[in-house]
């Protein structure tokens, strides 16, 4: 069966990414006979100046018809002053909510070679394999009522709304158990019960999704507290799951403690196991068009791809391989700079090298 991927290579660095992260699929088409046919579509910046929309329809119902999307990133300052409706991340947002998408994989794997590069010591992330599960079309970012409206006495004031439904908390938080099985079968669920009413529901969910999963434990932590367990002590642990704002800013911040936001890649998905893949970082506009760009968070998502949507687990593991054989041969693109005996490389370099292994 061939596999239909739809490749949406959006603004800024996306282009110069997706480039190379599609020369290896060409490479597992020709070495391993990957079944495959990709398909382009328009989102984000790029859409707007073609069509006047950051989310075409013909976009949507590519995306629908495919079995995966892989993205690079969507925005820069080009689009920066259209109203909040008509900005490129109104794209993503479209995709995932079009799509329901509603659980979003972002892994944190130190790789030996970047403990370096990590702005933590080589000693408190070494090993370091976490999973964070982001509830990715619920809570504050799509709450109702939003806006910003002018009170009675002449007072603007801005609004946004954190909602999460039963069912939304289930699914999100059965994602997290299933995952945490296939791996180190902890599961830590972050919210802010102590304030927030939308979390005591989240907790008391979560809660009892868990007595499904007598196998896997259960903790619960509040939100600035897993902050500061993440840069403190970030190996204990396995699979972190939290809503739509939290799980933004904690997967970021677990970024960082892998040494570059250019390494990690990102899925989701759908009730159905159908995918988005992209890269956590955004369109980088400082870098774009430098050929600097490091393109592995974007083939790592590939990876995840063949993993998740398209049942090719052991073509993942070749990709994840081949990019650890570059690093180990010392490849770095600027990003992740190692210093002695490793060799500064671009992005079409780092892309060729992966795609030869
Ligand atoms: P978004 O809102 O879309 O997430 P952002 O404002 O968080 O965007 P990014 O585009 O992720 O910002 O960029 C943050 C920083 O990380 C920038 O300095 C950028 O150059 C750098 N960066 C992001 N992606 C990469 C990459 N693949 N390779 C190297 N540097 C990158
Ligand atoms: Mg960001």
């Amino acid at each position: 069966m061939t596999h239909k991927v739809l490749v949406l290579a959006g603004d800024g660095i996306g282009p110069e990414i997706v480039a190379e992260a599609r020369k290896v699929l060409e490479a597992l088409r020709r070495g391993f006979g990957l079944a495959v046919e990709l398909e382009e579509g328009l989102v984000g910046g790029a859409a707007i100046d073609a069509t006047g929309t950051p989310l075409p329809e013909a976009t949507l119902r590519l995306a629908r018809e495919a079995d995966a999307v892989l993205l690079g990133a969507v925005g820069g300052p080009k689009w920066d002053d259209l109203p909040s409706e008509r900005r490129p991340e109104k794209g993503l947002l479209g995709l995932r909510g079009g799509l329901g998408l509603f659980a979003n994989l972002r892994p944190a794997v130190l790789y030996p070679e970047l403990a370096a590069a990590s702005t933590l010591r080589a000693e408190v992330v070494a090993g370091l394999d976490m999973l964070i599960v982001r509830e990715l079309t619920g809570g504050i970012y799509f709450g109702e009522p939003r806006g910003i409206r002018t009170r009675p006495d002449g007072v603007r004031e801005g609004v946004n709304t954190m909602v999460y439904s039963e069912p939304e908390i289930e699914r999100i938080a059965r994602v997290a158990f299933e995952a945490a099985r296939r791996r180190g079968r902890r599961v830590c669920s972050v919210d802010k019960a102590n304030v927030l009413e939308v979390s005591a529901l989240w907790r008391e969910v979560v809660t009892r999704v868990a007595a499904d999963y007598p196998d896997v434990e259960l903790a619960h932590m509040y939100v600035d507290n897993a902050a500061m367990q993440l840069v403190r002590a970030p190996r204990q642990f396995d699979v972190m799951v939290t809503g739509n704002l939290f799980g933004d800013i904690l997967s970021d911040c677990a970024a960082m403690l892998t040494g570059s936001i250019g390494m990690l890649p990102s899925a989701s998905l759908d009730a159905a196991g159908k995918g988005m893949y992209e890269p956590i970082h955004g369109s980088a506009p400082d870098i774009a068009g430098r050929g600097v760009a490091n393109p592995l968070a974007t083939i790592l998502s590939v990876a995840m791809m063949l993993r998740h949507s398209l049942g090719e687990g052991e073509l993942a593991g070749r990709v994840e391989a081949a990019v650890r054989e570059v690093l180990a041969a010392g490849l770095r693109t600027p990003d992740i700079d190692g210093g002695e005996g490793t060799r500064r490389v671009g992005t079409k370099e780092m892309g060729d090298a992966v795609a030869a292994a």
